[in-house]
């Protein structure tokens, strides 16, 4: 493990080269040309001894399957990370180049630096450290960089998932788990669930008001006593409580003099385990009946846009046991705590594979992840180089298979 560790400090230069190179690829989602950014990753792991498959779930959207094969035969890890980042937003706000992976202060700068183009780089480099030190290693070391995580995962992990490539012993989603310089893991992950809600009024010409329902009032009146709304149910040990955030795309209206008879409003709610889209309908349809009482006009249809299951992991899972202390044995020191976020694990979990649910090296308070001037530590990013090799030496060394 020494000798391992040692080259998981000298591959830092290595990683963080990748991962400037990464950046300076637009893998920018929507549209997600992620092809690019795939070829770069397959390329590498292929110069390492990989088997390198390149999965494309509809034109530019492509995915690496990659994996490498021990001495003798043992469990199998998955390394996720999404190679598709958002768009960069406002240029202005940037004080450098976006896509250029400046590095300066210990930091490299550009989209995707934090989420997550640098826990891909690190996921490489942990192999190449395994590789390089010519430690003799049984199991399977799989590398998943997906496309499409940004927009919900059907061209990413979700094809992959669905197209037989998700089975494992077990999965770490290589997203950010780091505070303020503390290295974390995420056992556990909110899910979303998307809202649309349509009020119906009545139209009339807005001089005799009397005449018609305004539809937009009456959504403006459910969208203010949203906000105020608490879901109802047991508080998970690691996540955020439940969150709603309404009234996040709204439209209604036709001419300024129309009673509007109709008004569409989007509703983000962020849910926990044990709280399911059935309860979330279920509650706000109570609501709504409540509300009626005050605002009789009210007459609303929710329709469920998209809904992505939160995740989570069990505390005896021998994965999380092994990343732990991978961890400890690197950082010294690590957190178990939730984020507010979603991600691709619920796919894996969907099949019964034990997936952390974020372990990497991209900051929660200092990394701006999906904000100007993204960033990410190169000693944090150094740190889960060797974190990585642990975890999956500790993962396929140890005999009680899941
Ligand atoms: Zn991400």
């Amino acid at each position: 493990m020494f000798k391992v560790l040692n080259y998981a400090k000298i591959n830092t230069g290595y990683a963080v080269n990748l991962t400037r190179r990464l950046i300076q690829v637009k893998s920018i989602n929507p549209p997600g040309n992620e092809s690019e950014a795939a070829y770069i990753v397959g390329d590498e792991l292929s110069k390492l001894g990989f088997k390198v498959d390149y999965i494309e779930a509809s034109p530019g959207r492509t995915n690496v399957v990659a994996s490498l094969e021990g001495e003798n035969h043992g469990k199998s890890l998955i390394f996720n990370g999404h190679i598709d980042v958002v768009p960069p937003g406002n240029l202005d706000a940037w004080n450098v180049d976006p896509f250029e992976g400046i590095v300066s202060g210990g930091k490299i700068y550009g989209r995707g630096a934090c989420d997550m183009k640098s826990a891909i780089a690190a996921i490489i480099a942990a192999a190449k450290s395994i590789i390089d030190s010519g430690v003799k290693f049984k199991g399977k070391f799989i590398i998943h960089a997906v496309a499409d995580e940004e927009t919900g995962g059907k061209y990413g992990t979700g094809f992959l998932v669905s197209n037989g490539f998700g089975l494992a012993d077990s999965a770490i989603i290589c997203e950010p788990s780091v505070w303020g310089g503390v290295i974390g893991l995420r056992p556990a992950v909110r899910g979303a669930c998307w809202l649309q809600l349509e009020t119906i009024g009545r139209a009339a010409h807005a001089s005799n008001p009397s005449e018609g329902v305004n539809a937009v009032l009456d959504m403006a009146e459910i969208l203010l006593s949203l906000e105020k709304f608490k879901f109802k149910c047991t508080p998970h040990k690691w996540l955020p409580e439940p969150t709603i955030s309404p009234g996040t795309v709204i439209y209604g209206g036709v001419k300024t003099n129309v009673i509007p008879d109709r008004c569409v409003a989007d509703v983000d709610v962020r849910v926990v385990p044990g709280l399911s889209e059935h309860d979330v309908l279920a509650q706000l349809e109570d609501f709504i009946k409540d509300l009626k009482k005050k605002r009789p006009s009210i007459n609303v249809k929710i329709k469920v846009l998209n809904y992505v299951p939160p995740a989570e992991i069990s505390e005896d899972a021998e994965i999380l046991k092994c990343a732990l202390n991978a961890a400890k044995m690197i950082a010294g020191n690590v957190i178990l705590r939730g984020g507010y976020g979603s991600n691709d694990s619920h796919f894996y979990h969907s099949i019964g594979v034990p997936t952390i649910c974020g372990f990497g090296p991209g900051d929660h308070l200092t990394g701006n992840a999906h904000g100007p001037n993204e960033n990410v530590s190169i000693d944090v990013l150094s740190a889960f180089i060797g974190i990585y090799a642990a975890t999956f030496l500790l993962f396929t060394s140890s005999n009680n298979i899941q």
